[in-house]
């Protein structure tokens, strides 16, 4: 068997090996107690604005708050070692530093984005993007030759999510960076349900990974905030500015949380893992369950790619429920621990239908291309007790289908 996260034994034979010192780096990188006069084992929230200067122009390091913070560099610096890169850079949330991205580009440049692409995503190149002359094509990268068809002179970005937000379709990351490898294109993975600890996208040859941080890796759904990490200095230097002149930056009580948050970030993973796959198992052949989607089953399509490109898989899993949306929506009423609500990656389950709520702002006709179909059910498995989550599913699913339509 190979050697794997530890996580459940057997379960991910196959996937690449737990990532070196990962636990580690999350609890101790950037947090070095030799960087205050204090000494404090957990960083401090700093909250001033600005900082003293010996004489004028000369600062010992920080000189106004949105430029760099003490708090917010810790933080950049444990994100860049989650990601085995050299820089890490935060924002306000998922979305501002996707707009701070897209400020590389200027008018006239083109975007190649996957078509299956987080319902905000979607949303900033459709209605914000091309309102500054950048226009983009959405296309399945699943395909990599389809990245390869839609690459136009103008090409600055191509933008993927792995796996997809909701049809957990798996984009190989190494086949889309060879495709722009040798032209002037940046290349961005959204790594925002996998977490850094599944899945590390510069490794697969991304430019950027980019996360939500609001999801996984803060993982208690009490901050929004956006991070971005990336070993060209070009890049970083781009980006670091704009984070300073267009000042997207988050607060430094976000920071403090996100760093507690990130603590933990290897033990709740595992659990995460665990109750996705036995979750994903259970929906498999559940006579309510037309059919259900968990890249880290091998009944999924790409489970291949997945344990090329990853250590596990997350506590993401979809499903189309039986009976339509009817159905659907009074099963997420049913449940008891699952609450319906938008979001996901936090240590409570969620539960929420995609086409009525996260990905309303996707055009319907898309919608139905894609497979969001209204009886498409999301649901994010946290870490309480695995047992309780099943009993919990299976009760609100017997109570949604009628009896004629099971089997
Ligand atoms: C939530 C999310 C975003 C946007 O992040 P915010 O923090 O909400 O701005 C981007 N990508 C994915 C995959 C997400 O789930």
């Amino acid at each position: 068997m190979a050697a794997n996260n530890g996580c459940i034994d057997g379960d991910n034979a196959g996937f690449l090996s737990a990532f070196p010192h990962f636990a580690t780096d999350a609890i101790h990188a950037g947090q070095d107690p030799e960087q205050w006069n204090s000494k404090a084992v957990i960083p401090p929230i700093s909250l001033a604005t600005t900082f003293k200067q010996k004489a004028p122009g000369q600062h010992s390091g920080f000189e106004y708050s949105r430029a760099g913070n003490p708090t917010r560099n810790c933080l950049e610096e444990c994100f860049a070692a989650l990601e085995n890169g050299k820089y890490g850079l935060t924002f306000s949330s998922g979305l501002a530093a996707t707009d701070t991205i897209t400020k590389l580009l200027q008018q006239g440049d083109h975007i190649v984005s996957m078509d299956d692409v987080y319902g905000g995503t979607n949303r900033y190149f459709r209605r914000v993007a091309s309102r500054n002359g950048i226009e983009t094509s959405f296309v399945d990268c699943t395909d990599a030759a389809n990245v390869a068809a839609a690459i136009k002179p103008n090409t600055k970005l191509v933008w993927i999510e792995t796996p997809t937000n909701p049809t957990l379709r798996v984009v190989d990351i190494q086949a889309v960076a060879d495709v722009v490898k040798g032209r002037d294109i940046i290349l961005v993975a959204d790594n925002t349900f996998m977490s850094s600890y599944f899945q590390r996208p510069l490794d697969h040859g991304a430019d950027i990974a980019f996360h939500s941080v609001t999801k996984y890796m803060n993982g208690h759904s009490d901050v929004v905030m956006g991070a971005v990490v990336t070993n060209r200095d070009d890049i970083h230097e781009k980006l670091r500015f704009l984070q300073y002149a267009v000042g997207a930056v988050p607060a430094p009580f976000d920071c403090f949380l996100v760093n507690r948050g990130l603590k933990t970030l290897a033990v709740r993973m595992k659990q995460h893992y665990q109750n996705g796959l036995a979750v994903a198992k259970f929906l498999e052949s559940h006579p309510c369950v037309i059919h259900s989607f968990y890249p880290g089953l091998p009944s999924h399509p790409s489970y291949p790619v997945m344990q090329k490109q990853a250590t596990g898989c997350s506590g993401m899993v979809t499903f189309r429920i039986k009976g339509g949306v009817e159905c659907a929506s009074k099963f997420l009423q049913y449940l008891k621990i699952f609450t319906l609500a938008e979001s996901l990656g936090g240590i409570e389950s969620l539960a929420e239908i995609p086409g009525l709520m996260t990905h309303m702002s996707v055009p319907k006709e898309d919608r139905d291309k894609l497979g969001i179909h209204d009886d498409l059910i999301r649901l994010s498995c946290g870490i309480e007790e695995t047992s309780d989550l099943i009993a919990d599913l299976d009760q609100g699913l017997k109570k949604a289908v009628p009896e004629e339509l099971r089997k």
